[in-house]
């Protein structure tokens, strides 16, 4: 399976907006979905799983859709929770903000095609299994664990400290890799457990639940932020925590 972290900022390394590609043709969130790719690559996504409509995973979702409006010859298909639809609906798909859903169609077809998921119910996306499951965050948030016929991987999404996650990571024998939350620094931890995300002093908690033979990258790193979190995660001398490259394509066998 493929995995890369899309960049959203000039310099191509930090991640102001969150967007994963999976396998070329699913995306996980929508943040920098406009931002940080080429119209060819953002044509080759038929589907996106948004985790909550927090504006940093949402960002560029109108944008997109818009900028490929005559190139589609079918909807692209969204996947997220019933209040997420209704979110994106009221706030951001409307004539104040952008353009309303239902005008969102060229002669062919509709752009968007949406599918509502429930937590712990899995569906099946570009060839993949998708098993959403809540986790702790202010507002509904669902992590995900994304599968093929060898490999999984796992998605926190945001979200501070959570359990039900680390269940079904014991229960998944083919899972590689833990993508997690580590917004802050270690002297912003305080917000961290506020605004439910994780430094590295949270994430050094919320080991203990985490299998130990599983590879942890640390994602969603705030940009300012950045490069005092790779020191504080340096510092541990940990073999199981890294932080994912923003651009990098990695690949999991
Ligand atoms: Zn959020
Ligand atoms: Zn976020």
């Amino acid at each position: 399976m493929k995995f890369r972290i899309v960049p959203s900022t000039r310099d191509g390394r930090q991640q102001l907006l969150t967007t994963y590609l999976i396998n070329d043709t699913l995306a996980i969130d929508a943040g920098a979905i406009a931002v940080g790719l080429s119209i060819e690559e953002q044509l080759r996504i038929r589907s996106i799983v948004l985790t909550h409509t927090h504006l940093d995973h949402v960002f560029s979702l109108p944008l997109y859709i818009t900028d490929l409006y005559d190139k589609l010859l079918e909807p692209v298909h969204v996947y997220c929770t019933e209040s997420d639809h209704a979110a994106l609906d009221q706030y951001l798909f409307n004539h104040r903000m952008w353009i309303p859903f239902e005008v969102l169609r060229n002669s062919h077809t509709e752009l968007l095609a949406f599918h509502h998921y429930h937590a712990g119910e899995s569906f099946n996306a570009e060839g993949l299994r998708i098993t959403p499951v809540q986790v702790s965050h202010t507002v509904l948030t669902h992590g995900l664990l994304v599968e093929d016929d060898e490999t999984a991987l796992l998605f926190t999404s945001d979200t501070g400290a959570t359990d039900r996650i680390w269940q079904l990571a014991a229960d998944c024998a083919k899972l590689r890799a833990v993508f997690i939350d580590l917004s802050f620094p270690n002297r912003l931890t305080e917000l961290a457990r506020v605004s439910h995300h994780h430094s590295p002093i949270t994430l050094v908690e919320e080991l203990v639940k985490i299998r130990d033979d599983l590879q942890i990258y640390g994602i969603h790193l705030k940009t300012p932020y950045r490069d005092i979190v790779i020191g504080e995660i340096d510092a541990l001398k940990n073999d199981r925590i890294t932080i994912a490259e923003v651009g990098r394509e990695y690949i999991f066998t």
